[in-house]
């Protein structure tokens, strides 16, 4: 009976946080498996927000796919996911249909159009715009001097602000302020940081929120927040009242809404385009398909965020509740259960690190040794996958 079980094919389409290790977990469960990405890595985006100030290259911020499949033995096809037709339980690719018997989505998230975006770079999308960054920020300090700002925004439709990034953007905001003074130029540069929303960070908890204005004076970072932003131009950043930011290199982390695939599907999505699941992680309403990561609608308490250990949390779950399901075991985990924050905020001479749960928010400030954990915990997690996880044994 098991071993008819372990027949089952499941198919992974995302090869992000979420993806590879819902794959890997479901390879330690003994099952066949096939993931599906369009990129050929992994792109570790908690450690890419060195790329711009160089302290990592684009390729140590990456894990090579075929590297975990030969390690992990999990099938592999690099090809891009253009439909999903869980009727007949298939996913349509560019060059090819596959079929499965199980479907895990982790696709992650896309982000909202803003007017002008164009003007603007991203550290929190496509991986290549952070060597687009690098090479603006080296540019202005070839220059010599220069104008920065910084900023992220919301989707009006994702009402529980689940989906909201700022974190990288506080980040990248203190490391850049870091290195310019390194390069001995930080006089000489303008560093703003902007925000629609009247206080920005509150999501972290009452303690770190107002911890913020500590960094923002130690960094040297002048803040424009509570007001909307109605567009970017080529230099600048423009609100509602038309007002202008003026700026030589904009950054924005635009809010997030559901990727384009499973707004044009007909799975069952949040008004935000986000996945709904339940607590299992199961997508409402089809019993063998789930749905883990940046992609689903997360449910839980106001302070819930998209993170890649939720991501990860999320990938054991399922792979639990799935496989409990198929060797007829009553056991199930819920995620709900399972929400809490934890940031190690990177400033590039030091980090804090904040966590938030049910009970309480805390954060503790790192001068130096946090930096370094922050550093270690990058080189944890690719060392890690690397690591070949031995079966469970009797699986
Ligand atoms: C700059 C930055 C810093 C961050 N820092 C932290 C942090 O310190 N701590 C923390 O916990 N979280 C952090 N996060 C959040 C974390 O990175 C995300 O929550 C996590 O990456 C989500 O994982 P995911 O697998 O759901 O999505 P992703 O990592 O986005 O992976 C999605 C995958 O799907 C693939 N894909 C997309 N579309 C298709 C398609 N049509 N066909 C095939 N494949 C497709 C992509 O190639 C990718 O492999 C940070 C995020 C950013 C951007």
């Amino acid at each position: 009976m098991l071993n008819i079980n372990k027949m089952k094919k499941f198919v992974v389409i995302g090869g992000g946080f979420a993806g590879v290790e819902a794959a890997i977990k479901l390879r330690k469960y003994g099952y066949q498996v096939t993931l599906i990405s369009d990129r050929d890595y992994l792109f570790v985006y908690p450690i890419s927000i060195w790329i711009p100030t160089k302290k990592k290259t684009f390729e140590q911020v990456q894990i090579k796919l075929d590297i975990l499949s030969r390690k992990h033995g999990f099938d592999l096809i690099i090809d891009k996911v253009t439909q999903i037709k869980h009727e007949q339980n298939k996913v349509i690719l560019s060059k090819e249909n596959i079929n499965y018997d199980y479907l895990f989505i982790a696709l992650g998230m896309h982000k909202i159009h803003k007017e002008g975006l164009e003007h603007t770079h991203s550290i929190c999308g496509n991986p290549k715009e952070s060597l687009i960054i690098r090479d603006e920020l080296s540019k202005l300090i070839e220059q010599g001097h220069g104008k920065i700002a910084i900023g992220f925004g919301t989707n009006p439709k994702d009402v529980t602000a689940t989906a909201v990034r700022g974190g990288p953007a506080f980040e990248l905001l203190f490391n850049i302020s870091h290195y310019l003074k390194q390069k001995g130029v930080r006089d000489k540069f303008e560093l703003n940081f902007f925000a629609p929303m009247k206080e920005p960070g509150r999501k972290m908890g009452e303690k770190p929120y107002k911890k913020m204005g500590l960094f923002f004076e130690r960094y040297k970072v002048k803040t424009f927040v509570g007001k909307k932003i109605s567009r970017f131009e080529k230099n600048a950043v423009v609100f509602e009242d038309d007002s202008k930011l003026e700026s030589d290199l904009t950054i924005f982390i635009s809010g997030g809404s559901g990727h384009k695939l499973i707004e044009e599907s007909d799975l069952p999505k949040s008004e935000a385009g986000f996945v709904k699941i339940n607590e299992l992680c199961r997508v409402e309403g089809i019993p063998n398909v789930y749905a883990i990561g940046d992609v689903v609608e997360l449910v839980g308490p106001k302070w819930a965020a998209k993170q890649g250990h939720i991501a990860e949390v999320m990938a054991d779950v399922a792979t639990y509740n799935v496989h409990n399901e198929i060797i007829g075991k009553g056991r199930r985990k819920s995620y709900w259960e399972k929400l809490h924050i934890i940031c190690v905020m990177d400033s590039g001479d030091g980090a804090a690190f904040i966590t938030r749960n049910h009970k309480k928010d805390f954060i503790m400030p790192m001068p130096i040794i946090g930096h370094w954990l922050k550093m270690a915990w990058g080189f944890y997690y690719i060392n890690s996958k690397l690591k070949k996880i031995p079966k469970i044994p009797g699986m």
